[in-house]
């Protein structure tokens, strides 16, 4: 790693240095060093990682070896909120400015500002954007200014916002600044308009992997969805995990539902009064094991490190909104599972909401085109790392970490299958709806199979020994193999393509997965969070000690200790203040703060 830089700059010594001291890390993760040594050799930058890979740290550290200040966009009150608690917590001068600021807290940003001790101010972009803001720090010396989820600013982002296309305005006003952008989702054309609406000079870009090993990725039907998310959830007793779901009213009943049979779980919507949803976040960042059941309303800029799993409980909307929300687990690189449920009928609602939207029919086509590929990644017969990787242009290795690779989809000889259901497509003209074949097929006479007369049609029942949800199945895996399409100008009827009439006449083999929906296998594989040799009456202790701190402190959890400062802890057992500021994440400021009343319980339990 890193060849380059064998011969270490003396700001990078100093780098190295202060992350051990302030922060307690034993060593950068990848990228970081040679990102930074960018940063300091007065190179604009735009970094793509992915989340959890440690890119606050690009502009956290530089800010604390600069003389001026450090200026931090950021689009949501939450991620500065919590970054600024995160950053005082290690003893570093830091602040936000935004519409929740008041008087005394501006005050105190003035004295900071005129003092020269502020190091970092975290700013909102429309704040940053008004006349008076610009004004009042036009005065100071700006050494850096850092764009978080630059991907804003991109209308091919999938979070665009209008305020952050005025980024490049304040920056002029500011004189011009070094400026590093950061973030964990942008692809080609999205990294080009964001180099071209941000900065005055080439930056360099660094691309990480997107990779996140520790991470588990696994797809199924909906079969039983509550049950499967129960079990989802249980095989993490103790530990936070969020469910994206589709709907408000869906994230109320499974919170109810999961309250009702004893886990805690709480909803989060967009819906919520705002006290609701910020007592919902605080509980689910200050407590132990709480399940948030959540839309995509949630997320963006809590960043918690240890979520140990994420669940949709409905097929996500893009392959990139899918990594991201998954990509909230495991930020701490502890392993984390993720299940993403999926159906024909979320397949069909996605398709006509994109139909019925009002895009211009170019974007309806992209968005198209973005559903297909999502759902080739959930029909897919290899690899999922390989097939998900390959869609950010990523070549990897079969994982041996996904639940394709662990055999949890089996491929049989579908040729037969394939055949009954075509045919049925045929006889019925392509008119209905794929639940209604799947009746056809099963040999189910429904009240509608028997007034369309479906009943006497040859194909009636020739697949007795599949349940309809099995037919379901098939017709998902025969249109995300293209063997069926629909024609747009025809009232979107069903049709064969060329390779779907070689199917039906047996002409092509048809590879069919057949899920093996082996209910409690989730269990067995489950890597366990505490290491073995650790001390767990120790470590929940430990856990408890920090869950009352925080509580005091109404702060998150981990802005005292992340787990794995806990983990080490209760494994190493430190006898005094010099061995307990060795430990992954004690740097000097949390070893006086916290350090005296960890060292206490772990002396008790000696
Ligand atoms: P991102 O913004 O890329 O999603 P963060 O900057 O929030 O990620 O970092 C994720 C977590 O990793 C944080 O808890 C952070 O303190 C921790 N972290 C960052 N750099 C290191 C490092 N070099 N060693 C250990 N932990 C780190
Ligand atoms: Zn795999």
């Amino acid at each position: 790693m890193d060849a380059g830089l064998s011969t270490v700059t003396p700001d990078i010594a100093r780098a190295r240095e202060a992350l051990h001291r302030v922060f307690g890390f034993s060593a950068f993760r990848p990228g970081q060093e040679e990102i930074l040594d960018a940063v300091f050799s007065g190179r604009d930058v735009m970094a793509v990682m992915p989340t959890g890979s440690g890119k606050s740290l690009l502009f956290q550290l530089p800010a604390l070896l600069g003389e001026g200040l450090t200026l931090v966009v950021s689009p949501l009150i939450a991620l500065m909120r919590d970054q600024v608690a995160q950053m005082r917590a290690y003893g570093v001068a830091a602040a936000a400015l935004n519409s929740t600021s008041d008087g005394a807290e501006r005050a105190a940003i003035y004295e900071g500002l005129e003092a020269r001790q502020l190091r970092l101010l975290y700013v909102a972009p429309e704040r940053l954007l008004r006349d008076d803001t610009l004004e009042l720090l036009h005065h100071y010396r700006i050494d850096l200014l850092a764009i978080d989820e630059a991907h804003c600013v991109s209308q091919w982002g999938h979070d665009f916002r209008p305020e952050y296309m005025r980024l490049q305005e304040a920056a002029q006003a500011l004189g011009r600044p070094k400026t590093i952008a950061v973030t964990a989702t942008a692809d080609g054309p999205t990294r080009a308009d964001i180099a071209q609406r941000l900065f005055f000079r080439e930056p360099r870009v660094f691309v990480r992997s997107f990779d996140r090993p520790n991470l588990f990725l696994a797809m199924r039907p909906k079969a039983d969805a509550t049950r499967q998310l129960w079990d989802a959830a249980q095989s993490h007793k103790g530990e936070s995990g969020i469910i994206y779901c589709a709907s408000r009213r869906r994230t109320e009943e499974l919170a109810a539902e999961f309250s009702q049979r004893g886990r805690r779980a709480l909803p989060y919507h967009a819906g919520l009064a705002p006290v609701v949803r910020a007592a919902n976040q605080d509980a689910f960042l200050q407590e132990d094991g709480v399940v948030m059941c959540a839309t995509v309303a949630f997320g963006m800029g809590v960043d918690k490190p240890d979520v140990r799993f994420v669940c949709h409980a409905d097929m996500p909307s893009s392959i990139e909104s899918y990594y991201q929300e998954i990509g909230r687990a495991g930020r701490d690189g502890l392993p984390a599972d993720t299940l993403t449920l999926y159906g024909l009928g979320d397949i069909e609602l996605r398709r006509r909401q994109i139909e019925e939207g009002n895009a211009p029919p170019e974007r309806k086509r992209i968005e198209q085109e973005k559903l297909e590929d999502l759902v080739a990644l959930c029909e897919c017969a290899r690899c999922r790392r390989q097939v998900l990787l390959g869609f950010f242009g990523e070549d990897c290795a079969p994982c041996g970490h996904c639940d394709v690779c662990k055999g949890a989809v089996r491929l049989i000889d579908g040729r037969i299958e394939a055949q009954k259901a075509l045919s049925a497509v045929l006889r019925t003209e392509g008119r209905f709806f794929f639940g209604h074949l799947a009746n056809i097929l099963s040999g189910k006479a429904t009240e509608a199979v028997e007034r369309h007369g479906h009943d006497k049609l040859k194909t009636f029942g020739v697949g007795a020994d599949r349940s309809p949800d099995g037919w379901r199945g098939v017709f998902r895996q025969l249109i995300s193999a293209r063997l069926i399409t629909r024609d747009h100008g025809d009232r979107d009827r069903l049709v064969l393509t060329e390779a779907g009439r070689r199917a039906l006449k047996g002409e092509a083999p048809f590879d069919l997965r057949e899920d093996v929906l082996a209910p409690r296998e989730k269990g067995a594989r489950k890597a366990p969070l505490t290491p073995r040799d650790a001390d767990a009456d120790l470590y929940a202790a430990l856990k408890a000690l920090r869950a009352a701190m925080a509580k005091a402190a109404n702060q998150p959890a981990y802005v005292i200790f992340p787990d794995r400062t806990l983990i080490e802890m209760a494994k190493e057992k430190p006898r005094n203040l010099v061995e307990m500021g060795e430990i992954h994440g004690v740097g000097e400021q949390k070893l006086e703060k916290f350090g005296p009343a960890f060292l206490a319980v772990v002396k008790d339990h000696a």
